[in-house]
């Protein structure tokens, strides 16, 4: 790869010349695997940019303490407007969304520190699993007053399968699962999927697992092949086959403060992250036409 290119800053808006697919109604989708660097704020922040770019309307929630979404979209660590003072019930959505930069109509609400202790602090509360999607409908309501709905959300959650991730999943329609091909890939999806089941079962019955991502792929490998091998003959419909090659462009833009989106446009991992955006946006009609269906069959596999 060359990597002598300069990196010019980002001037402009970018937006493709062909437009995604607009969902019927906003998908909420969160990003959760409880393993720490498998690429859920990676693939969050490309995936957020490229449908951004494709035209639709896009908000990330950065609900890890870490704040590495925040970060690579370029947004502020706010003290006092971040979504740890949302879900204590101190700010709304709508006053701490931020603008991302580069983008048409990305919003990016950032976490800080705080939220570490969030994770506690939720314990005792009252209605503690469903702060998150009760912020995020009273968000829905003041953005279709303003006749600014929003396609698609997007939560990017914490390695972990805490309060924090409960949240995340008792908010989203949909779950969208990040595979990083590499060794114990697998392990510990029973767990996550065991967590998905219960939330489903208890807190949000709308719930799907409509999306496996393959992440950090190196096609050269027979280990990235054979994971990927394993999720196609488990989740067929569910997996995108457009695997996201591990590119070191990918893993420098954050560094920038940007997503590789705007850093290197023309990069392998860009082009992937690309063309994943494509046909999750185009998958919404299936998904819209299909959500009776999908649901029976899950509901099924569970009884
Ligand atoms: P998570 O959010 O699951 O902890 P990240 O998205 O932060 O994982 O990714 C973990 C690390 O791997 C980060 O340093 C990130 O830059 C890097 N990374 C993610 N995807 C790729 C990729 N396709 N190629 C190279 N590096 C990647
Ligand atoms: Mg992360």
């Amino acid at each position: 790869m060359d990597d002598s290119r300069e990196t010019k800053p980002v001037v402009g808006v970018r937006r493709l010349k062909e437009a995604m697919d607009k969902p019927s109604a906003l998908r909420i989708i969160t990003v959760a695997n409880q393993k720490g660097g498998v690429g859920k704020t990676t693939t969050t922040v490309n995936l957020a940019a490229a449908l951004s770019m494709g035209g639709l309307r896009v908000l990330v929630i950065d609900l890890d303490p870490q704040g590495n979404a925040s970060t690579a979209l370029g947004v502020e660590h706010l003290d006092n407007t971040g979504i740890y003072e949302v879900l204590m019930g101190e700010a709304t959505m709508q006053t701490c969304a931020q603008k991302v930069r580069a983008f048409p109509s990305l919003e990016c609400i950032s976490s800080n520190t705080s939220l570490a202790q969030a994770e506690i602090e939720l314990v005792p509360m009252v209605a503690r699993e469903t702060r998150l999607k009760e912020a995020i409908e009273d968000l829905i309501a003041v953005r279709a007053a303003q006749g600014t709905a929003l396609d698609y959300i997007f939560i990017d959650c914490p390695p972990s399968l805490g309060l924090l991730t409960i949240n995340a999943l008792t908010a989203a329609k949909e779950l969208l699962i990040p595979i990083q091909c590499e060794y114990y890939a697998l392990e510990g999806l029973s767990q996550l999927l065991k967590t998905f089941e219960l939330v489903k079962k208890r807190l949000n019955a709308d719930l799907k697992l409509s999306t496996f991502v393959l992440t950090m792929f190196d096609g050269r490998t027979r280990l990235a092949n054979d994971v990927a091998d394993e999720i196609r003959k488990h989740y067929p419909a569910e997996l995108i086959d457009i695997p996201i090659p591990r590119a070191v462009r990918v893993s420098e833009a954050p560094g920038f403060r940007q997503t590789v989106m705007t850093y290197d446009a023309s990069s392998p991992g860009a082009i992937a992250y690309m063309a994943v955006a494509r046909e999750l946006a185009s998958r919404a009609k299936a998904f819209d036409s299909n959500v009776v269906s999908i649901h029976y069959k899950r509901e099924g596999e569970i009884a």
